[in-house]
């Protein structure tokens, strides 16, 4: 069966052009290459405002793209939130790109939010857990994170070191409280429908481009949407496929493989 050319395309960021703050090999010249697609960059990290992201992209040389090309899970959870309760309010434990997107769209509000929202990154202590699984228990906020990675990849001194992801951070509360959290990032189907209602294209229409199987791969496929595995992150050449989940249509060592195997598929 012929492949439907490819009118759109999401990208996540961390082990696909870069990894922390070093870029890829070959990512400059992907992202020069597809510059007139339709294009997000679709990020589970919820830590650093859009701008800053932006501006990150820049500094590695990988080009100047706008802030609104930028889709954090962050905004994601934001914009879930107001359309779940308008004007609501939150008492809400991460990083500043976290405070930021929520106070967008609602209200901090520590005596008797609507929500908990928990965010990778720093910021969560014994008060502000206590204070959350307070509001769950008595007041009866719901429990939100941002995504649900239980660790994620960083570097410090340029030395590969592992955090604590969303499903890590949103873990004390969800036990303390016996609730399961509301989740809003890959592979959950909220952030990839707010990028494809921003791109205005369908999620047929639209390829994921990621290194994580089980969140980028996996979720894409949920919602309909073609993926390619570029094994440059998480997941190494030669790594057997995990049991259970989603094939990508595309599972490449790089993204200049990837650029080989699309071919003509790339519209421009
Ligand atoms: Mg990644």
């Amino acid at each position: 069966m012929p492949q439907r050319p490819i009118a759109a395309l999401l990208l996540d960021m961390d082990g696909v052009l870069f990894h922390g703050v070093t870029p890829l090999p070959g990512a400059a010249a992907f992202l020069e290459r597809i510059a007139d697609l339709p294009h997000l960059f679709v990020t589970n990290n919820p830590i650093r405002p859009p701008a800053e992201v932006a501006a990150r992209l820049h500094a590695m040389g990988l080009g100047r793209p706008p802030a609104s090309n930028i889709l954090t899970s962050a905004e994601a959870t934001a914009r879930w939130l107001a359309r779940e309760r308008p004007g609501f309010r939150y008492f809400a434990v991460g990083a500043e790109g976290l405070h930021l997107a929520l106070a967008e769209q609602g209200e901090p509000d520590a005596e008797c939010a609507d929500f908990v929202v928990v965010g990778e990154g720093p910021g969560l202590d014994f008060e502000s857990l206590t204070t959350g699984i307070n509001l769950i228990l008595k007041r009866g906020a719901r429990l939100v994170v941002t995504n649900p990675d239980n660790s994620v990849d960083d570097s410090r001194n340029g030395e590969h070191w592992v955090l604590p992801g969303g499903g890590a951070l949103v873990a004390p509360f969800a036990v303390a409280c016996d609730r399961r959290p509301v989740v809003i990032g890959k592979p959950e189907p909220a952030l990839y429908e707010m990028a494809v209602e921003r791109l205005g294209v369908p999620a047929a229409g639209c390829v994921m481009v990621g290194d994580r199987p089980d969140t980028d791969i996996l979720g894409a496929k949920r919602v309909g949407m073609r993926a390619a595995l570029v094994r440059t992150g998480r997941f190494l050449p030669g790594a057997d496929w995990p049991a259970g989940l989603p094939r990508p249509d595309w599972d490449v060592d790089d993204l200049a493989g990837l650029l080989v195997a699309w071919g003509g598929l790339l519209a421009g």
